[in-house]
């Protein structure tokens, strides 16, 4: 089984990417997992038909076992949830809930399985993906935009600092001038590659607003190519590697250069 995890700064497409993707992965007949990390539990929206699914802290809570719901094309969708603001560290539910599914609900059948993980800054609870080893390797979104490069610098520096390997960055669109050069100089920089661009479409939006990923949504249109190109390049993906952060000076003289 594929087992990744997908970072990024807040707001910058994570979940729509991490959805579609499952998407994408389940209509070639794989058996994919969805595990939404935030709190904020509306990753897996799009794979609910618009539904919101009790979280994997809240169930426990109350002594029930139904954890995983099973979405779009019978992809198996969690929500680990997350502590009142300000009370308990997120990442410790994260860990208690990925060990209880590679305990009792992973098979060995199973395909695909994509953690959507919240933060620009990948924390010690953040980061529990990674550093108990249940994904293989991270995929960072950005745009081209300076301060999702920032951050996107900054997971790449918590992902050296813990040796665990980047499969490459996706870029999600802002429409930023020249963000194809941007994005895949800033890649090489970090000594990754940018493993997928993923046009900024209002599909994307109007599907969303249906409760459903473009590939269910709009399953001919272009932005769903650019989706299932991504998940192409993600499952033959052989070349993941622990990156080398830069300085946030060297992103900003990158940005002049090519701007
Ligand atoms: P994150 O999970 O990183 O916080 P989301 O996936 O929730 O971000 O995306 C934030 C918003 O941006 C969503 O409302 C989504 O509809 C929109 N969005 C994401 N990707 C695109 C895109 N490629 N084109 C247009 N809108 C997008
Ligand atoms: Fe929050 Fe991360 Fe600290 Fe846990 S480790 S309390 S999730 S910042
Ligand atoms: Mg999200």
């Amino acid at each position: 089984m594929k087992q990744i995890a997908v970072y990024g700064k807040g707001g910058i497409g994570k979940s729509t990417v991490s959805a579609n993707l499952c998407a994408a992965v389940a209509e070639l007949g794989l058996k994919a997992w969805y595990v939404g990390c935030d709190p904020k539990s509306d990753g897996s929206m799009t794979l609910m038909g618009g539904k919101s699914i009790p979280t994997f802290l809240e169930q426990k809570k109350s002594g029930l076992n139904e954890v995983v719901f099973e979405g779009y094309r019978g992809i198996h969708c969690v929500e680990v949830g997350g502590p009142l603001a300000g009370v308990g560290c997120a990442g410790r539910g994260i860990l208690v809930a990925m060990q209880e599914l590679s305990k009792n609900y992973l098979k060995d059948d199973d395909d695909f399985l994509l953690y959507d993980v919240p933060g620009d800054v990948v924390c010690g609870g953040f980061a529990s993906p990674i550093r108990e080893g249940f994904a293989d390797e991270v995929y960072i979104v950005t745009s081209g935009e300076y301060l999702s490069l920032y951050a996107a610098n900054n997971i790449a520096r918590g992902l050296s600092n813990l040796d665990v390997k980047l499969g490459g960055i996706i870029c999600n669109s802002r429409e930023t001038e020249n963000e194809k050069d941007t994005v895949s100089t800033f890649a090489s920089m970090i000594h990754s590659k940018m493993i997928g661009y993923i046009p900024r479409h209002s599909s994307v939006r109007e599907c969303e607003n249906h409760g459903m990923t473009v590939i269910e949504g709009a399953p001919e249109s272009s932005q769903a190519e650019a989706y299932r190109k991504l998940r192409d390049a993600i499952l033959s993906n052989d070349s993941a590697a622990v990156p080398v952060p830069v300085t946030p000076d060297e992103i900003r003289c990158m940005l002049r250069g090519i701007n």
